[in-house]
């Protein structure tokens, strides 16, 4: 920018003019103590004087311009700048300096306040996408689709009892940050699924885990069946008890019992879950995340597993006195229907070493240890009573080699869901339920409600995992299993269709929501109903 201003002839007579340098030219307003200072490359008073009499070319990109209190005047016998300013520039020159200082303060202001604005935004997205809120389903249609008489009226008010004069119950252990390439690749946990004792009565399955791929979003997932985009939490910010029905609920509703051990997130986020006066059995932090002793540096939770896998042993070592129906009392130890058995530090390592780090693998050991020393107590317990645990397997997500996940690479993805039942010859199921090409982890939660014939959490967007049901559960329970699948899949699809006033897309599908539909449908019937229910749930979701 170039500004021209008009000096007399007299004025530039005055030789060099105070201020920093002898090229500088300085103002000073006295009203707002406003000095501008103008510093040309090649500015120079005398030059000027004897190439243009009259005009002062100053390019003012060249120059600072700046707010000081400061007045330069080195020398009292040399003229000041403030009583130079009055004969020696034209006004102009200083209004348009004036001008561009305000200018460039307003779009300082404005530059300020934008940016203020937008920090104020990203902090309530930041807060609307980490949020604990369930918001794509209203607390009054989670409440409704939660009601236990719809479930009650056809499911009746206890277990189906899988096996019918055997006590069914489930233990889940959900390994977080397990990848599933791990059942190859870990030696400690290849052992354990090659095992001869193992093999035959397990199942491996490559499941897909949610995105994003992030611990609390896909715990949810791995209680509720339902997945992010449907329970709404998609970080680990914000901690509020779940409100969708989950696999806890579910059988707490029909008087089995249940608990859990891990992270002391779980507890909060399983407030109302778990079965009263059964402790809720969740271990407290008991180590700082970064403090851990095991390792000098890094996210550790090692010493927080073992805490976690003592309570575990505490469970399993507990004993319940119980009345029985003829007046006798009996003790009872490991008084569980479900429980849970969470460990966080196979994903602390990974984020501090990453996935292939010596740490993770130690870390992945440590687990498969707990993993059988719990299988073995349990099937110990099993042997003396007539019980029959199914234990799961599983993770919420992987970690990408160097550690770190959220995205949707398959590492992140690829999670294994383990099925190990005793005496069930699980590997060689012939399975004549229907069959679905890829498993999801939403089908787990659904699946475990099923194993413990309890109705499925309302809010699922899982199914079966057929190969289970077909070898853990009588064939006389199916029909009523699937029945009931049928008829949560029609009010969670009739509910998001409600909410998001989506009726041309009802009255398209009406058939699926006639009153009858389904009702006198065999398994493979019902099943068909249950997969357009599902794409209807797909579709709803994203017309909404
Ligand atoms: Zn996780």
């Amino acid at each position: 920018m170039e500004l021209t201003g008009l000096v007399s002839s007299a004025d530039l007579r005055l030789g060099p003019i105070p201020g920093p340098s002898n090229n500088c030219l300085s103002l000073l307003d006295e009203k707002t103590d406003f000095k501008v200072t103008l510093l040309p490359s090649n500015f120079n008073l005398e030059n000027q004087a004897s190439t243009s009499a009259n005009v002062l070319n100053v390019d003012l990109e060249k120059c600072s311009v700046g707010m000081t209190s400061f007045i330069h005047e080195p020398l009292s016998t040399q003229p000041s700048t403030s009583r130079l300013r009055p004969w020696s520039i034209d006004d102009n020159v200083e209004s348009t300096i004036l001008l561009r200082y305000k200018k460039q303060h307003h779009t300082l202001y404005v530059t300020f306040l934008l940016f203020i604005l937008l920090l104020i935004y990203a902090m309530s997205e930041g807060y609307n996408i980490t949020a604990g809120f369930d918001p794509n389903l209203t607390p009054d249609l989670v409440r409704a689709l939660n009601n236990r008489n719809t479930t009650q009226a056809y499911f009746g008010a206890q277990s189906l009892n899988i096996n019918d004069n055997i006590r069914t119950r489930v233990v889940y252990f959900i390994l977080d940050g397990l990848r599933f390439d791990a059942t190859q690749t870990n030696p400690s946990l290849n052992a354990l699924v090659t095992s001869p004792w193992f093999v035959h009565d397990s199942l491996i399955l490559n499941m897909s885990a949610q995105l994003p791929t992030i611990s609390i979003p896909n715990w949810q997932t791995l209680v509720t069946g339902a997945r992010p985009s449907l329970h709404g939490r998609t970080g680990n910010d914000i901690l509020t008890p779940f409100t969708f029905d989950s696999i806890f609920t579910s059988s707490m509703s029909v008087g089995m019992k249940n608990g859990i051990t891990g992270d002391a997130w779980w507890s909060i986020l399983l407030n109302g879950h778990l079965t009263p006066f059964y402790g809720d059995g969740t271990s407290p932090t008991l180590t700082n995340n970064f403090g851990d002793a095991y390792y000098t540096q890094g996210h550790s939770d090692h010493n927080k597993d073992i805490a976690y896998n003592q309570r575990f042993h505490n469970a399993i070592n507990s004993q319940t006195v119980e009345k029985r129906s003829n007046g006798s009392n009996v003790i009872v130890r490991f008084d569980y229907d479900l429980f849970l058995s969470y460990y966080g530090d196979i994903d602390g390592e990974s984020h501090s070493f990453g996935a292939q780090s010596s740490q993770t693998q130690s870390a992945i050991d440590d687990k498969v240890a707990f993993v059988r020393a719990g299988i073995n107590a349990i099937a110990a317990l099993d042997a003396m009573t007539q019980t029959h645990t199914i234990f799961i397997i599983t993770s919420d997500h992987g970690n990408v080699d160097v550690g770190g996940h959220g995205g949707d690479v398959h590492v992140l993805r690829a999670v294994p869901c383990i099925v190990y039942a005793k005496d069930s010859q699980l590997a060689s199921v012939n399975n004549s339920l229907p069959v679905y090409s890829t498993f999801d982890t939403v089908d787990i939660a659904t699946s475990i409600t099923a194993l413990l014939g309890v109705p499925v959490p309302r809010q699922s967007e899982g199914s079966f995992i057929s190969p289970l049901i077909s070898a853990l559960v009588s064939p006389s329970k199916w029909a009523r299993l699937y029945f009931d699948l049928f008829k949560q899949k029609q009010a969670l699809a009739s509910a998001l269709l409600t909410q998001w006033n989506q009726s041309s897309l009802k009255s398209q599908y009406a058939s699926l929501f006639a009153d009858d539909a389904g009702v006198n449908a065999d398994v493979a019937g019902l099943n068909a109903n249950i997969e357009r229910l599902s794409a209807l749930i797909e579709l709803s979701k994203a017309h909404h």
